[in-house]
């Protein structure tokens, strides 16, 4: 059992024991061990076999006796015995349809349901107005959104990161490519997708329906099927004969309107056969938005990057000392790591004072002899106040080698007082990147009112360069306001603001964001080498 597999059954674990209403710190723990097993570089087993599992971050020993019986035996009683009880099927398939958990769980105990189907006949049959709680609007709109199952679509999508881990399990389990809109990259993916040739589909098709991630079946044909998982996300299997395998992979990649303008399109094998019928240059996914069949430019590639410029260690929020930060970004292959650890207005995590900084630059120091000739940068995620003033004394900023300069509090400001508040912080001549410039959280809280084009101007006239952080919920710059930057003439920094030295592996998703807004290495501040950096 690889990691992946038994991160997955975690957080199915934490799924139903949501459901069950079990104790959400115990739900947020298994959450975490989760994550945690996911992104380990070793095998969780095998520490689980020698009994080091506890040595891990967030594995106390609850969690280290459902690991040992995972690895043991291949399953969780309990997780078994809550997927009897609470049906997931039903439930993935009543989130999928717009129903809370709670509600589908309500509606299979009072009805005695199993599985999605029995769901369907049951509000066919009219016996949904007999539950407690259910009255006749929600009926017709459990009746209205099984009516259109076919095309219903998640109310929110799914974060980029979960979505690549879901689809790319999928597609591992299966034999085939990820497809869709985790294969663009988009920040926030609706149509999951993954692509398999296959010149029988029966017995993949079967395969599909019996993988751990999907619960219910929405939809069913000969060559495709729609499955949801336990959380209601619908993911689209597609066949294809092998010699028409590239052919479906561009159909299930590009968003419809850029299909739309390449179709009808030729059968072949791969997909560079089909764009070479077309007499069209091959185009990488991050561009496939819009109808484009133009000579795409050489796009930023993640082993262009020399070095990550934000990151946090133990002196903030982080969990990592400076050294362990610095080695691990050496061991990428970087020539460079900017600490960024985050000043006192910050608020709600420790942020540094100037005596903090002086002692950590001896701790920089300390580092930089063991790891040379890598480099260890003394950096700063200096706070923007409300007043657009920063968070330390032009002095303290003027030593420092990188500063980043960021809106934490106060993001509800109207948007002329954000964006002089942050025009202000651009023209401090130390700053030398904007961080999250939109401040926004995927699905969860909307951009900063902050009139981005003047903030352009403002970073070109100064030499201030905009991020593109890479924290899944953030991916702030979005693609598209990367591609306004560039067209502003401004520069681009790709950050992971990793908290963690797994938090370093988060430069995928900035660097395809960059892409996805038609960068090049040119317009990336860190494909450029350490005296670059120092001297800019
Ligand atoms: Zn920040
Ligand atoms: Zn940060």
């Amino acid at each position: 059992m690889n990691n992946p597999q038994i991160a997955d059954r975690l957080d199915a674990l934490a799924s139903l024991l949501e459901l069950a209403e079990a104790n959400p710190y115990t739900t947020r723990a298994y959450r975490r061990a989760a994550e945690t097993i996911r992104g380990m570089p070793t095998p969780v087993a095998e520490l689980v076999r020698t009994g080091r599992v506890r040595e891990l971050r967030g594995v106390g020993p609850g969690i280290e006796a459902r690991l040992r019986e995972l690895v043991e035996t291949g399953e969780i009683a309990e997780l078994a015995e809550l997927e009897r009880e609470l049906a997931p099927d039903l439930v993935g398939l009543g989130r999928y349809l717009g129903l809370g958990a709670r509600r589908s769980v309500q509606l299979a105990r009072a009805l005695g349901l199993r599985t999605a189907d029995e769901l369907r006949e049951a509000a066919a049959a009219g016996q949904l107005r007999n539950v407690p709680g259910i009255g006749p609007k929600t009926e017709a709109q459990i009746l209205e959104a099984l009516a259109r199952e076919a095309d219903s679509r998640p109310r929110s999508g799914t974060l980029l990161n979960r979505a690549i881990e879901l689809v790319g399990g999928i597609a591992e389990a299966l034999g085939g490519e990820p497809a869709g809109d985790v294969r663009r990259w988009r920040d926030s993916c609706e149509a999951l997708a993954v692509v398999c040739a296959a010149a029988d589909p029966a017995p993949i098709l079967a395969r599909f329906v019996e993988l751990p991630q999907i619960v219910a079946l929405v939809e069913q044909e000969e060559r495709r099927a729609v499955g949801v998982t336990v959380e209601g996300v619908p993911i689209e299997l597609v066949t294809a004969a092998p010699e028409r395998l590239g052919t479906a992979l561009v159909r299930a990649t590009g968003a419809p309107a850029y299909v739309a303008a390449l179709e009808p399109l030729p059968d072949a094998p791969d997909e560079e056969a089909v764009y070479r019928a077309l007499g069209v240059p091959w185009c990488p996914p991050e561009l496939r938005e819009a109808p484009f069949c133009g000579e795409p430019p050489a796009l930023v590639e993640p082993r262009d990057i020399r070095g990550d410029l934000h990151c946090h260690t133990t002196w903030s929020d982080g969990r990592t000392s400076v050294e362990e930060m610095g080695r691990a970004a050496r061991a990428r292959g970087y020539d460079y790591l900017a600490i960024c650890d985050h000043t006192p207005a910050v608020g709600a995590v420790r942020g540094l004072t100037a005596d903090d900084i002086r002692r950590q630059a001896e701790e920089i120091a300390a580092a930089n002899a063991v790891l040379a000739p890598f480099r260890v940068l003394r950096g700063i995620e200096c706070d923007i106040l409300p007043d657009g003033r920063l968070d330390l004394a032009d002095d303290v900023l003027a030593n420092l080698e990188w500063v980043q300069a960021s809106v934490h509090g106060g993001q509800r400001m109207p948007e002329r007082e954000m964006t002089k508040r942050v025009e202000e912080a651009l023209r401090n001549p130390s700053v030398r990147c904007l961080s999250h410039p939109k401040g926004r959280y995927i699905n969860r809280r909307p951009e900063n009112a902050l009139n981005l084009e003047r903030v352009f101007e403002v970073a070109l006239e100064e030499g201030v360069a905009l991020e593109v952080n890479g924290l899944p919920p953030r991916l702030d710059l979005s693609g598209e306001h990367v591609r306004d930057a560039l067209r502003a003439g401004v520069e681009i920094v790709c950050s992971t603001d990793a908290h963690s030295v797994a938090g370093l592996g988060n430069m995928g998703l900035s660097v395809a964001t960059a892409r996805r807004g038609w960068a090049t290495a040119a317009d990336v501040v860190n494909t450029r080498p350490l005296g670059a950096i120092l001297g800019g």
